[in-house]
């Protein structure tokens, strides 16, 4: 459980998150939704540890992680940006948080079956020998979170993390990353300023605007009942 407790972030004078609040349960998919600037990847880079509020407080279950580095918070994240690493092969980039000096120690054994395991979870299967420049965009966000998933983090970030595709791959890896959120039941929280995508995709739904909540629930109570003229006019807005 993730908890958020009116959490405040500003830029020297720009407040760009207004005292937040999010309850987060085990196992449960969240989508942060709003338009571009609303605040939604600052919010998740201080989940991640990137950033740290100026106030309020962040809970993992009972421990306090406010002021926890991003190492030492048992997250794994991947980013629209968060390229792999182009002279590394798949099971390399896969293996690559196994193999830093912080990472409980296996043995090279252990990471390769680990390597393995997770190269069938997100169905690249055999192609742990290839580069990154020699798979597709869709296929290399896979990689990316086979490489979050390899450390077993307790939680899972991720920021626009399919923005990048075309439509049609979009679509099928959301249907995929749910498949493995429900199969792996890790808490998730997920960045998108698309609509369709937080809907389809999330068990419950927050609304950002202007680094404010505007509102939370799951995605049919926010299709028949927006509170807000922003919201209807959010989720009526198909760009
Ligand atoms: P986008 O979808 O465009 O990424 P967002 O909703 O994720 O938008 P944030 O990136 O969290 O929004 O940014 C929120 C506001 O904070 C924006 O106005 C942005 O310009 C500002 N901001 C974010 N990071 C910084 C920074 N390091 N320094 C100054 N201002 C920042």
């Amino acid at each position: 459980r993730i908890q958020l407790d009116n959490i405040v972030k500003t830029f020297d004078t720009f407040r760009a998150v207004h005292g937040v609040s999010l309850d987060i349960a085990s196992g449960e998919l969240v989508a942060l939704l709003g338009p571009s600037g609303s605040g939604k990847t600052t919010i998740l880079r201080m989940v991640a540890g990137l950033e740290f509020a100026d106030g309020g407080t962040i809970h993992f279950g009972d421990q306090d992680a406010t002021c926890i580095p991003v190492r030492d918070r048992g997250v794994g994240f991947v980013f629209q940006h968060y390229a792999l690493f182009p002279h590394m092969t798949l099971a390399e980039n896969i293996a690559f948080g196994m193999t830093t000096a912080r990472a409980k120690k296996r043995s090279r054994r252990e990471i390769d079956a680990r390597v393995e395991e997770l190269l069938g979870l997100v169905r690249l299967k055999g192609l742990g020998g290839r580069f990154p420049s020699q798979i597709s965009g869709g296929q290399r966000q896979r990689v990316a979170l086979a490489r979050a998933l390899a450390v077993d983090p307790k939680v899972l970030l991720l920021d626009e993390p399919f923005g990048a595709l075309d439509a049609k791959v979009r679509r099928d890896l959301r249907k995929w990353l749910r498949e493995i959120h429900d199969q792996l039941g890790i808490t998730t929280l997920f960045v998108t300023h698309d609509q369709e995508e937080a809907l389809d995709l999330a068990d419950r739904v927050v609304i950002l605007n202007e680094g404010r909540i505007v509102q939370e629930a799951s995605p049919t109570d926010i299709c028949r009942s927006p509170n807000s003229a922003f919201v209807m006019r959010f989720l009526g807005d198909t760009n």
